[in-house]
Order: C-alpha cells, then structure tokens, then sequence
C-alpha cells in the first residue's frame, strides 16, 4: 500500500468515526425531544399552572365519578355518583373551586339512596357553570358534602364516562378579547381531578367561531313559496344582514350557505362535509340561529313570530328574541298553540326527543323525511338527543351525534308566507327583525 493509499485509510476511517458520533449525537437529541415531549403531555397541569397538589388537603377523602359531562353553548354540566356510608347528609353540591380557595356554587340536585349519592347540574342544559363568566384561573370541580352536623368534605372527580379528550372551549369574543377553557381530568399519584384551565387568546383559532347563521332550505329546496317570493331567498338575504349586525358587534359569525350552492344542495346532504350539520358541530360556536319563514295550508293563522329551542331549556333568551323581534319589527306572537310554551316560544319535544324516550318511540316521521327542527337537535350532541346515525343512507350520518358538546340552537320563524301582512313585513322590514335577534345576543351574552 502507498502512503497515499494509507493516508486515504486513514482519512475514511476517521470519517466514519465522525459519522457514527453524529449519528450517536442525533439519537440522543431524538431521545431528549421524546422525552420532553413525553413530559409535556404528562403535565399538562403544570404548563398551565393546575395542580392537583394545590387541593391534595381538600380531596383526600376520596373521589366522585362523573357519568357525564357536558358542554352545551355557552354552559358547563355534570352528572354522577359518590359511595358514601354516612347518610346523614345536609346539602350536596358541585362547586368550582380556586386554588385560593374561591368557589362557585353551581346549582345541583341529587339524591340518596342505599350507599349511594347521585347528584346532577343538568336540570336545564343551557344553565349550570357559566363559562363565559369565569376569570382566568384554574378551577377545580368537586363534588361538597355537607353533613347534618355541619361538616363539609370535599370529593374530586374521576372520569367515568366514554370521554376522554380535553375539550378545548372558546368563549365567545368580548372587545376582541378570548378565554380558552381547558377541561380535562388530570390523574396524580392515583388521585384525579376534573380542571377547568381558563387562559387568554390573542384571538380564536382560524376555525373557531362565536355564532353560526343558518338560512333555512337552499338549493333546489326553496321552501315555502308566495307568488314570486321564496322561502329560502328571503331568510338569506336576512342572514346575510344579521351576519354584519353581529360582526359589527365583534363577533366572529359563519353562515352555513351565502347563495352560491348549487342545485345539488338539498335536505339530503346536510350530513356532508359541507352540509350544515356538519358545518355548525364543527364550527366551535355557541350558539346557532336558524332562519325560516313559515307556511300553513289553512288560513288558520294571523301569522306572527315563532322561536323554537329544544326540550330542557331555559328559554329566557329564546322568549327575549320573540319579544325583542314582536316589539322591534311591529309584529305579533303568533297564535298557534302548539308546542307553545310561552307567547312566541315553542318547544317541540316530538321531533327533538331523545331517542330513548317514550315520546320518541311513538314518533316514526324521522326515516321517512327530515323534520325541519332537526338543526336544533343534531347540533345539540348528547345533550339534545342527536341520533341520525346512518341507519337510512339517502340522509346521511351525523357523526357528532355522540359529542358531548353541543352548539345551542335556535329556529326562528320570522312570520308566514302566506299571511300577506308578516310576508310584506318581513320584506319591507327585515333589517328591524335582524337588529332584535342582535339585540336579544348582545345582551343576553353581555357583548358590548
Ligand atoms: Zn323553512
């Protein structure tokens, strides 16, 4: 071998030296990255400063679980169950606590029986813990007991449900100002707390937004039809102008259909990716109006506006549109009676029912056409009953009918085609029935 040849030896094998160090080098830094990323995932709780180490004195006494938690619009809700040997029990209560030690009560109903205390927030859906009104803190849930001698324990709460995703919850943009709220059970030394981590946004992710408009039919489905006048073109043109009011309030609005669907766009593919169901549950929104214009066959009626919302609800923002748009846009509550359950206010638990229930079984209408208060309830998730599933393809799946949160929806029939004083209303005065509905948000969710 020449000198040279050795030297080239020399030289390759010093290279592959350098190579197998590099290589060593990058492995460790990929072991480092995992491992750090390992961590992160783990404690979560510290990178947002939640603990359970800030309550581990409160909690020591053991743990709740949680059959369901709930998110719908703009309301957090619980349910579950606690063993307990003492019955002698004074008050049971959920409450949000602080790691000062602050907390908020949120109202609860249980019950006590053989062993046992099941206890519950959800009385109505759209109340309970108000997430819009929480400061930027961490919160822990816990389940207080108060015994008849005045004692009072504190449970924190283990997951037991299906659910286990952190469910991320914007609030809606307040001086184009956001909380993110993360809800998710931390698990430390085997003892598990439910969290509520509440941070601010600069602003909403790209695909989050604060409201949705959906203008009822579209496409070859023009709903009902006066003359020249059609259902659908009517309620986007209204949508369309509630959409500027509500983003000249600064609120981030989606609509499910601007016009430019094609003849494609029917009642058949609302489950499609593109689909309003779909739109709205993907929507992180809170709250979803959907405009229509009613008819009816038989003169019946003097017209008039109707809101409808699903069952188990408060219904005070569902009967301040009805009074803001009767006292804005010059119009009455309509005279029909059924499903009323205030003046203007409506609630129609047959086609919204949960699909256990009793009223439901006797309802068949949902295989053979779509009722028209579905958006309501497929927006809702499990907390409205939610349950197109698939089992008749020509309608498609909503495969957010199992979520366990849900966009608050409301329908809202402005008048009545076919009543020629709500039909001339409604086209002279549109702009007064969109400023109530704006109206009835803003100052029900506190906006400006
Ligand atoms: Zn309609």
């Amino acid at each position: 071998m020449s000198k040279r040849g050795k030297r080239r030896t020399k030289k390759k094998s010093y290279q592959k030296r350098n190579r197998t160090v590099l290589v060593l080098l990058a492995l460790v830094l990929i072991l480092i990255y995992i491992i750090i990323q390992k961590r992160e995932d783990e404690s979560y709780a510290s990178m947002t400063s939640a603990s359970i180490g800030d309550i581990i004195d409160v909690i020591e006494r053991g743990q709740a679980d949680v059959s369901r938690y709930i998110v719908y619009g703009t309301h957090f809700n619980i349910e579950g169950s606690l063993d307990i040997t003492n019955p002698e029990i004074d008050d049971v209560q959920v409450v949000a606590k602080k790691s000062s030690g602050e907390e908020i009560t949120v109202d609860t109903t249980y019950e006590y029986e053989r062993g046992e205390i099941s206890f519950s927030t959800l009385d109505k859906i759209n109340t309970g813990l108000d997430l819009e009104t929480l400061d930027r803190d961490n919160y822990y849930i816990l389940l207080k007991v108060t015994s008849s001698n005045g004692q009072m324990n504190y449970y924190s709460l283990s997951n037991d449900t299906e659910y286990t995703d952190p469910i991320n919850y914007y609030t809606l943009t307040r001086n184009n100002s956001n909380n993110k709220i993360n809800i998710s059970f931390l698990t430390q030394n085997s003892v598990s707390a439910l969290v509520l981590s509440v941070e601010k946004v600069s602003k909403l992710p790209d695909d989050v937004y604060d409201v949705v408009i959906d203008p009822g039919h579209g496409g070859n489905d023009t709903g009902a039809i006066s003359g020249r006048y059609q259902e659908d073109e009517i309620v986007l043109e209204n949508g369309l102008e509630l959409k500027k009011k509500l983003e000249h309030l600064g609120l981030k609005v989606l609509i499910t259909r601007d016009g430019t669907e094609t003849d494609e766009y029917d009642t058949y593919n609302i489950y499609d990716e593109d689909g309003r169901v779909t739109m709205a549950n993907e929507s992180g929104a809170k709250i979803l109006i959907s405009l229509h214009m009613n008819s009816n066959e038989s003169d019946f009626v003097d017209g008039g506006v109707e809101v409808y919302a699903a069952p188990n609800m408060d219904l005070s923002l569902a009967k301040s549109f009805a009074d803001n748009i009767v006292e804005e846009a010059d119009t009455t509550y309509s005279e029909m009676k059924t499903d009323k359950e205030e003046d203007g206010v409506y609630v129609r638990t047959i086609e919204i029912q949960n699909r256990n229930s009793a009223t439901f079984r006797g309802y068949k209408g949902i295989y053979d056409s779509i009722p028209y208060l579905f958006i309501i309830r497929e927006i809702g998730g499990i907390s409205t009953g939610a349950y197109v599933n698939g089992s008749n393809s020509s309608y498609g799946e909503n495969i957010y009918r199992n979520s366990n949160v849900g966009v608050e929806g409301y329908l809202i029939e402005l008048g009545y085609m076919n009543v020629n004083t709500d039909l001339r209303n409604v086209l002279n005065n549109g702009d007064s029935y969109m400023q109530a509905i704006t109206d009835s948000i803003n100052s029900y969710y506190k906006i400006k």
